[in-house]
């Protein structure tokens, strides 16, 4: 759903995700269900409560969660199940819906990737007892680095509010770094200038000029950034940003459907359409049996085509998967996905031009 002035704000997704679990009083002793295929952010949030992530598989085809699998995961410490609707494909809202009260479990919409698809004619954000947002590079609506929570329960909704007050601006050494971010995204988040930024940006992480996504968590110490709030300046970018969303979905229609209709290549699959679905896509999702080729060859094109999800949490080295509670090879379908498919981009600088290229260079293998 599109924030709006009353919505309670967050230093990013994953501390509004921690604040929602806060409030829905989960702790240490409990299990949330996740699907892998994720952002370390979900995970972080979670664990940042004391309660552990467990993993539900990706179904045969599609990139969000198996209900099948999310049933089976269920335990007597399951306390919540996190719906995610990967790259704004909405999950089985449906399936979910009936397995959640079944076991009375609260659904959680990840909707960190759209604000606004339709399942089934009614908007994400409104299935759960509550949403989180991001506002961070690469997300619907970028502020610089930020979360959001939407709830539809009234007594959650007294409770976040009653947390809130105990929400601390960042220092204005972050706010700094999140300014220069946002300019340097505003500058270089284009198309042809993806994998010279790429570089850059990875440089600049090392030398902890970038806020990284992912930095490895220490056991037994809670980031300071579950502490904090959005700060008002993004606050208000925020609002504004909001008001003019009608224009980004107008424009991602229109990149997504040039995608749909021009792209035909025999190495990759575009994803089919439903008539269950309206999907504001954050990324347009491509399947490929040569990742690595076509991704190699897209860097020398100039051509952005980005390998995220390339694990199952996302960018965890599989070094660190067990800091996520993740086992290896626990999600094979999901483990399989990641090896397979590559993104387009759907934002508001993608331009005719780096439509035409994109599908010249995906059409040229035939
Ligand atoms: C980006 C993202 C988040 C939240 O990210 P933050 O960096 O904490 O704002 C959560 N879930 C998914 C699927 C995401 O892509």
């Amino acid at each position: 759903m599109i924030p709006s002035r009353n919505d309670l704000t967050y230093f990013r997704g994953r501390v509004a995700l921690y604040a929602i679990l806060k409030a829905l009083n989960i702790g240490p002793g409990d299990e949330i269900i996740t699907q892998a295929f994720t952002c370390s952010a979900v995970p972080e949030g979670i664990i940042a409560s004391g309660a552990i992530p467990v993993y539900a598989d990706l179904p045969s085809t599609g990139f969000n969660m198996d209900i099948n699998d999310l049933e089976r995961k269920i335990t007597e410490k399951t306390r919540a199940i996190i719906a995610q609707h990967t790259y704004g494909i909405p999950a089985d809202m449906h399936g979910i819906a009936d397995i959640a009260p079944r076991h009375d479990l609260p659904i959680i919409e990840d909707c960190c990737h759209t604000l606004n698809s339709k399942f089934a004619e009614k908007i994400v954000g409104s299935f759960g007892v509550a949403s989180f947002y991001s506002y961070e590079w690469g997300k619907p609506i970028v502020v610089g680095l930020g979360g959001g929570a939407i709830v539809n329960k009234r007594e959650l909704l007294t409770k976040m509010q009653e947390h809130y007050v105990h929400y601390q601006f960042p220092p204005s050494f972050n706010l700094l770094r999140i300014q220069l971010q946002y300019l340097a995204h505003r500058i270089l988040y284009r198309p042809f200038l993806f994998w010279p930024t790429q570089s850059l940006y990875r440089w600049l992480g090392s030398l902890g000029a970038a806020e990284k996504n992912y930095t490895p968590i220490k056991e037994n110490s809670i980031s300071n950034d579950f502490s904090l709030k959005m700060s008002k300046h993004l606050q208000k970018r925020l609002i504004r940003k909001s008001t003019c969303f009608e224009s980004f979905t107008r424009h991602n229609r229109w990149v997504t459907n040039q995608y749909r209709t021009g792209i035909d290549s025999s190495v990759v699959t575009c994803p089919a359409p439903s008539k269950d679905y309206d999907i504001i896509y954050a990324r347009y999702p491509l399947l490929t049996k040569c990742k690595k080729e076509i991704i190699s060859q897209a860097c020398k094109a100039n051509v952005e085509l980005a390998e995220w999800y390339s694990g199952p949490i996302h960018p965890v080295p599989k070094k660190d998967w067990h800091l996520m509670h993740y086992e290896e090879g626990s999600c094979p379908n999901t483990e399989a996905r990641c090896s397979e498919v590559v993104t387009l981009p759907t934002h508001k600088a993608v331009t005719k031009r780096d439509i035409n290229r994109t599908i010249r260079f995906l059409n040229q293998f035939t």
